[in-house]
């Protein structure tokens, strides 16, 4: 993670705080270790608006930001409670997603293994209840702290508070921009039981010739198919999955079956069937499409890219145009996983 200013910055840069690294800048940029600093950020900056990022691994800036971009650098681990089954470790919003995942697998506390490789920061997993590779960050949350902007004062959340849905929370709906996340409990298993239900999982282990899987295994399977099939930030901008997969009717999915036989669809609730967004955009022929700097990843449809000096304009250009030919196409349409600023 960059490097990050403690005092307050004017017309800052925010291409290292961002994964798709375009040249934006800020009008206030600042970092913070505790929510009590927020306030005083605030009325010193006197700026219109306030954006709180993590690792910016989920974000795209369409232009320069307006208002004051606030790093959350709260960080901590603690064991708060045990019981014979279970570790409820509150952790710093602030701390980095990836190595709280290497932390419990190597106490051998289980839930987040399949979650391992996903950028960011803690206090974004419950953002948009974070998934991969067979779970999501919703199963092992027990509760939420955060700071409440407008009535200053902290606020709890249970699982349910926080009415978690796919890559959807209430912190991404009601509560958008109105709460700092401060720190996540969560509730881990003492005696894991590792998650192998996903297939790609199942043949990686069987590459590694693992056939007693644990929860360390799991975690390097996640680890090896994430690097052979997703592209690093670090090399090529990028905020992973642009838009989420559409869920449609039942009876939807099997009228588009008749024309397109070979289309991928999995049950989700009780009549809806959930589409591969990837292979919509693939089959609308978009995959590795590029204009300028920025495209469709060569290998992941559903990755939107930034080349080079791609702005989030042009970026949101070329997303737009997949919605629209996936629309034309199949009548589907893609909704946004990315956070569009500003
Ligand atoms: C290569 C790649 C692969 C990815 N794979 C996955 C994946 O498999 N599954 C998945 O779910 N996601 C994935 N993502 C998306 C991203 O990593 C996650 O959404 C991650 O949780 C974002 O964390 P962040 O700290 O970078 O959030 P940011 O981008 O900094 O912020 C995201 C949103 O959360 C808000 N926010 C951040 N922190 C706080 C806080 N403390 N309080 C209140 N609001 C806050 C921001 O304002 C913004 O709206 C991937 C991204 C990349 C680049």
């Amino acid at each position: 993670m960059a490097s990050f200013p403690t005092a307050l910055q004017r017309n800052a840069s925010l291409q290292a705080y961002h994964s798709f690294g375009c040249k934006v800048q800020a009008a206030g940029l600042a970092g913070f270790s505790g929510v009590e600093q927020i306030p005083e950020l605030v009325a010193e900056a006197a700026l219109p608006s306030l954006l709180v990022l993590g690792g910016g691994s989920n974000v795209l800036f369409t232009r320069n930001y307006p208002g004051l971009v606030l790093l959350n650098r709260i960080m901590g681990m603690r064991v708060e409670k045990e019981d014979e089954q279970h570790i409820y470790l509150r952790v710093g919003a602030g701390e980095n997603w990836h190595q709280l995942v290497l932390h419990c697998v190597d106490k051998g506390w289980g839930g987040i293994e399949n979650l391992s490789l996903i950028p960011g920061c803690v206090g974004a997993s419950p953002m948009q209840n974070i998934g991969a590779y067979g779970a999501e960050v919703k199963d092992v949350i027990d509760e939420v702290e955060a700071w409440h902007l407008p009535d200053q004062q902290v606020i709890r959340f249970n699982n349910s508070d926080c009415r978690f849905g796919y890559r959807n929370s209430i912190f991404k709906q009601e509560l958008k921009n109105l709460v700092v996340i401060s720190s996540v409990r969560f509730r881990l298993q003492k005696q894991p039981k590792p998650n192998t239900a996903y297939g790609a999982i199942r043949q990686q282990l069987e590459a590694m010739q693992v056939s007693r899987p644990g929860i360390a295994d799991v975690s390097r399977a996640v680890i090896a198919i994430r690097q052979s099939k997703l592209p690093d930030p670090k090399e090529i901008g990028n905020a992973g999955s642009f838009f989420k997969n559409p869920v449609v009717k039942t009876a939807v999915a099997d009228e588009l079956l008749a024309q397109f036989p070979e289309m991928p669809g999995y049950p989700d609730t009780a009549g809806y069937t959930k589409i591969p967004a990837g292979w919509l955009i693939e089959k609308a022929g978009l995959k590795g499409y590029r204009q300028g700097d920025a495209g469709v990843h060569q290998q992941q449809a559903l990755v939107i890219v930034n080349h080079g000096s791609a702005s989030g304009e042009e970026l949101l250009a070329v997303a737009q145009l997949v919605q629209k030919k996936v629309s034309d196409m199949f009548g589907i349409s893609l909704e946004k996983e990315v956070n569009i600023l500003p």
